[in-house]
């Protein structure tokens, strides 16, 4: 079985080969237009696309040594993300489904940071748990089989990516600050500032009021110091990192405790935080899980991980028709 994937949903143009089920060839285009705007500029993003697939596609398909004349099916993004990004990559995809007259797969993309969890061994037995946290979502998953997922809490407000995000802005930094925050805080003490862990209910996550007491605690400081940020950069990262690790990761205990399941795994772009990665590592060892992250290039968006999710899809004969429409929301 021989599957190329594509990813388009928000500002990174990925495409990926899959045989067999392991993953041949994982390229992706990141786009750079953005950067300016301090956030991603959805117009500008879906003609970065338009330029980009082509290019991302071949290079893919070279680099697995697979024609596309010997491909099995093309698999597509086809939720949620930026409307006018998924019309680009499911188009080009429907296209060459029906040029090759071969199946088509409509793949959804929060699925697809989960089973990112599979694509290198070893892989998670069911049922496992999931907290996956992204850009655009942050969401404690139940998976019983590959394509049986249930989403049991998620956050009320921003996403765990945008509380890096806004974080960052807040400190001055560049978008998307997360990795910058990520960096900072290497070299910073998490305890030295507290910011406050929020009560929600059940297995849900709210990060707005982390943001306003950042906020109102660089104001404070900074009319002492105007140089406070500056002075104080990476133990205040490492402070903020550790109270979004913390709301992170006390949510996961919950989850264990009230499933009993013991596969615990991480996914989605924050997955790749080397703070969140290492308090997993802690956290599992102290609750007995056994814990699983995907390779750094499968955490943030990446067309590996719509390949494994369509491998599966392929194998159950889960299909899409040729005018299966993008959606921008979409529950699983
Ligand atoms: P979604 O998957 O919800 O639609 P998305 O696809 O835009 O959103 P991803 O690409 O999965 O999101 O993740 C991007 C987010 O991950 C950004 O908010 C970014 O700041 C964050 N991120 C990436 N690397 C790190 C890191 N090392 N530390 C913290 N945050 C990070
Ligand atoms: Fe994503």
């Amino acid at each position: 079985v021989k599957i190329l994937a594509i990813e388009s949903s928000c500002d990174d143009t990925g495409a990926a080969v899959i045989v067999d089920g392991k993953v041949l060839s994982n390229r992706i285009a990141n786009q750079k237009v953005h950067e300016e705007y301090g956030g991603v500029v959805p117009e500008l993003a879906s003609r970065a696309h338009q330029e980009n697939i082509v290019p991302v596609v071949d290079v893919a398909l070279q680099m697995a040594g697979v024609k596309k004349e010997e491909l099995s099916a093309i698999a597509f993004t086809q939720s949620p993300g930026l409307i006018g990004s998924l019309l680009v990559g499911s188009c080009f995809a429907k296209s060459m489904a029906m040029a090759l007259n071969i199946p088509l797969i409509g793949v959804h993309h929060m699925q697809a940071h989960v089973l990112a969890n599979f694509i290198d061994d070893p892989k998670p037995d069911f049922p496992f748990i999931c907290l996956t946290v992204s850009g655009g979502h942050t969401q404690i998953v139940l998976c019983e089989s590959p394509l049986k997922m249930r989403v049991i809490g998620e956050t009320l407000d921003d996403a765990a990516g945008e509380a890096f995000d806004k974080s960052a802005k807040l400190l001055g930094l560049p978008y998307p600050g997360g990795p910058l925050i990520d960096k900072y805080a290497k070299e910073g003490n998490p305890l030295r500032f507290k910011f406050p862990e929020p009560r929600i209910p059940e297995l849900n996550f709210s990060f707005s009021g982390l943001k306003t007491s950042i906020l109102y605690f660089l104001q404070e400081n900074q009319q002492k110091d105007p140089e406070f940020i500056q002075n104080n950069l990476a133990d205040i990262c490492a402070s903020i990192q550790h109270r979004i690790i913390s709301i992170l990761l006390n949510k996961l205990v919950k989850a264990t405790e009230e499933t009993g399941v013991r596969d615990v795994a991480i996914a989605g772009g924050v997955s790749a935080n080397s703070g969140l990665r290492a308090a997993l590592e802690e956290y599992g060892k102290k609750h007995h899980w056994r814990t699983f992250i995907p390779k750094f290039e499968y955490c943030t968006d990446n067309a590996g991980m719509i390949a494994i999710t369509a491998y599966y899809k392929y194998l159950a004969g889960d299909f899409v028709s040729l005018d299966a429409v993008p959606t921008a929301r979409a529950a699983f």
